[in-house]
């Protein structure tokens, strides 16, 4: 059932990825360029004394050099540390947790869950096993399954009632009731991962689930909480779950925002914002790009206008039919769509290459979520570009937090924008047609 696609869908949590692995002293020059994507005193990946079968798929997926969260995490977490780490958004944080759990899996027989994964999204969740997938290709016989909502329960019941996997990725809500059900049997896990932790722990509702999941774990066992945002308050709460954890914190607050990315606003009224972006969309050069905006009725409406306007654009929300959504998400992660209209929903986590340029036509509530949302550009050190509209006093607010937080500063949108500012090599792909 790994990454299999979910055949009928519920909506709980709705809003709610053998080379050249060694880098040494010889690959400075690139190293630098791209600053903390990889340190300039980088170990490579063979360094960290990763099974063969790990660096194989590695090489495989085509990374050359760890990046600085990789490089200050995986060799503590490979001894079964537990790990709280804040790092930018794109810097291969999923990478981290997947890695340190398939060097440590051992897989026997009995097929008990020893890996939990839990995420606020389910397309984060169908992102994450796809990438226990993509690394534990050379493994033999490691079983990952994804699990959320939106599907019914009974499919799961079923599949797990024939099936064993060692590796569970899912959304809270399924993956508690399952195990509330004894369906899903938690008291072998020795491995459990938060990723956007901040967003799990701060709403009380999800807090809840993941503590009451969390009661179902042994007590002796790994948790590594990531995310790009942890602020104190929620550093606190992670420690509650954590046993002597290290803290690795590879950037401060105030480094988060991402180089390669430009940043600009522009103020202008409402009834304005359509003409704008088609505008944008117009004149500005882009493989993909991602439309934010504040509500699902807004989605709709922008993505119909779109379209209209001969725009490939495709939306995606919470509410939406999960099987659709899941479709929307592969033609996007294909390549098969260039504009995706959405809502807060594609804000986090979600890992798409090719987004050259966010556009925030409602801007974010908080200056944490529009950190996320921009940074689903320049991805892994590469270039991007955001825009923010603004409209209100509201949105001003945040855009200032913005700077202040972060030590940005956003300029206002000039006329012209070189295209070798925001796209890699100024490169523009065909879209796929298959
Ligand atoms: P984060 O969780 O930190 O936001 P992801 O784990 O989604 O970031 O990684 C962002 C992108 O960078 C992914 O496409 C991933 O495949 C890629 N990536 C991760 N680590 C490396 C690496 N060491 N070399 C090259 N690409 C990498």
């Amino acid at each position: 059932m790994a990454a299999e696609l979910p055949e009928d869908p519920e909506n709980e949590l709705a809003d709610y990825d053998e080379g050249n692995l060694d880098v040494h002293e010889d690959a400075t020059d690139e190293l630098q360029a791209k600053g903390s994507y990889a340190g300039v005193q980088a170990a490579g990946f063979r360094d960290f004394l990763l099974k063969p079968e790990l660096l194989r798929a590695i090489g495989d997926c085509g990374f050359e050099h760890p990046s600085e969260v990789q490089q200050e995490c995986i060799p503590r977490a490979v001894h079964g540390t537990d790990i709280i780490c804040q790092a930018k958004s794109g810097m291969g944080k999923t990478a981290v947790f997947v890695l340190t759990v398939l060097q440590q899996l051992e897989v026997d027989n009995d097929g008990q869950v020893a890996a939990l994964v839990l995420c606020h999204a389910r397309e984060l969740a169908y992102q994450i096993c796809q990438e226990f997938d993509r690394f534990s290709k050379y493994l033999k016989g490691i079983k990952t399954m994804v699990m959320f909502g939106g599907i019914p329960e009974k499919q799961h019941i079923d599949y797990l009632k024939d099936n064993k996997p060692h590796i569970v990725v899912g959304t809270p809500g399924r993956v508690l009731a399952l195990a509330k059900k004894k369906v899903l049997k938690l008291d072998k896990v020795k491995h459990f991962v938060l990723d956007e932790c901040d967003k799990m722990l701060e709403s009380l509702d999800m807090r809840r689930d993941v503590q009451t999941i969390f009661t179902h774990t042994p007590h002796e066992k790994q948790t590594m909480m990531f995310s790009a945002t942890i602020d104190k308050d929620i550093r606190a709460v992670c420690k509650k779950f954590a046993k002597n954890p290290q803290e690795v914190f590879v950037d401060d607050e105030s480094k988060l925002t991402l180089h390669g990315l430009q940043q600009y606003y522009t103020k202008i009224d409402e009834q304005d914002k359509t003409t704008k972006l088609c505008d944008l969309l117009d004149t500005l050069d882009f493989n993909q790009v991602c439309i934010f905006v504040k509500a699902q009725k807004r989605a709709l409406q922008l993505n119909k206008l779109l379209q209209k306007c001969q725009f490939p654009s495709v939306a995606i929300y919470g509410r939406m039919d999960q099987e659709e959504r899941i479709k929307i998400y592969k033609q996007f992660k294909e390549y098969k769509a260039r504009i995706l209209v959405s809502t807060d929903l594609f804000g986090r986590g979600v890992d798409i290459e090719r987004i050259n340029i966010v556009v925030n036509y409602d801007m974010p509530e908080s200056a944490d979520q529009y950190l996320h949302r921009v940074g689903r550009a320049g991805r892994f050190g590469t270039k991007g570009l955001s825009v923010s509209f603004i409209s209100s006093e509201e949105e001003s607010e945040v855009l200032e937090e913005v700077q202040q937080r972060f030590e940005v500063h956003i300029k206002e949108l000039p006329d012209k924008i070189e295209t070798s500012s925001y796209i890699e090599d100024g490169k523009i792909e065909p879209p796929s047609t298959d």
